[in-house]
């Protein structure tokens, strides 16, 4: 990471490559028991949150990354009522979900509350749903909460987390996979951020891998834009403890809720896999 004059850079490891927004200002930072969390205000992106010298959050760009990471699992799932989100702590995921009727409750815990903190102070408009009361914020870490798990007590598991380094590395592994595959009901599924798939190949195919040996019957790659992450190319992979159900395409089309990304044809052109990833098998 680089603060070149007025430029935040994010050098992706070992990549050579590396992507840069102009900055008008530092607005905030904290070193936290967890991570290094920095708040800028940029030229063109509105707020821009780093965690660890990556970019997290953009105000202009996080639309495309929170309703991937919801709409296609929430309109594959039969009937999603109790929904449980690793990290997430900027909360934008947590604003999806519950824009579905069908959710009765969505616990959201993320290790580090000052992310959150943050978010309330330079991202309101993720926070919007902070106090649904169908809503409960947990600050602990995952790995150790999904142990502690009631047996099938929830219906979607989203990860949506930092990358697989530092805090996040125990949430891509198979005993993770397992612990999250004895708290799901009988059709839970589990969706989980993938990193890039023109950069991270090998991880998506360890990752599907690793839900397999886990006991997930089948999952599938979730491709989508995110311009502020590596490549600018973001994945999702969505798995379900039996077969995955039947998109729910009627329910998308008639959706009650606004969304400016997803829809019924991007949910279904998502799940299209390009060569190289039917390739690997993904
Ligand atoms: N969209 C981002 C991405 O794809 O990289 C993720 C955004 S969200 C801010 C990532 C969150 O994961 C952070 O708030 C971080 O605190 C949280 N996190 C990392 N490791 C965790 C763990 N073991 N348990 C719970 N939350 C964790």
């Amino acid at each position: 990471m680089t603060l070149d004059k007025n430029w935040f850079s994010e050098e992706q490891a070992g990549m050579g490559s590396a992507f840069s927004l102009k900055i008008t200002a530092k607005l905030d930072e904290v070193q936290t028991p967890f991570q290094h969390i920095e708040i800028y205000d940029t030229e063109t992106y509105g707020k821009l949150m780093i965690i660890d010298g990556c970019y997290m959050v953009t105000s202009r760009d996080n639309f495309l990354y929170h309703e991937m990471m919801t709409h296609p699992s929430l309109f594959t799932h039969a009937n999603p009522k109790r929904v449980l989100i690793i990290g997430g702590g900027d909360c934008g995921t947590l604003k999806e979900v519950l824009k579905h009727d069908s959710i009765e409750r969505a616990w959201q815990v993320d290790i580090d509350e000052q992310v959150t903190r943050m978010a309330e102070k330079y991202f309101p408009e993720l926070c919007e749903s902070n106090d649904d009361p169908r809503a409960e914020l947990l600050f602990e870490d995952g790995v150790k909460w999904i142990q502690d798990a009631e047996a099938g007590s929830l219906d979607l598991i989203i990860v949506d987390s930092t990358d697989p380094v530092g805090p996040a590395e125990g949430l891509f592994t198979e005993a993770f996979y397992r612990d999250c595959h004895r708290a799901l009901g009988a059709n839970g599924m589990l969706v989980q951020q993938s990193e890039s798939p023109l950069y991270h190949l090998q991880l998506l195919k360890d990752m599907h891998q690793a839900m397999r040996n886990a006991g997930f019957a089948d999952s599938k790659t979730l491709h989508y834009p995110q311009p502020s992450y590596p490549s600018g190319w973001w994945s999702a992979i969505m798995a379900a403890k039996q077969s995955l159900p039947a998109f729910r395409e009627d329910d998308a089309r008639n959706k009650s809720f606004k969304t400016r990304y997803y829809n019924a044809d991007i949910h279904k052109a998502a799940l299209t896999q390009p060569e190289f990833c039917r390739e690997a098998g993904l």
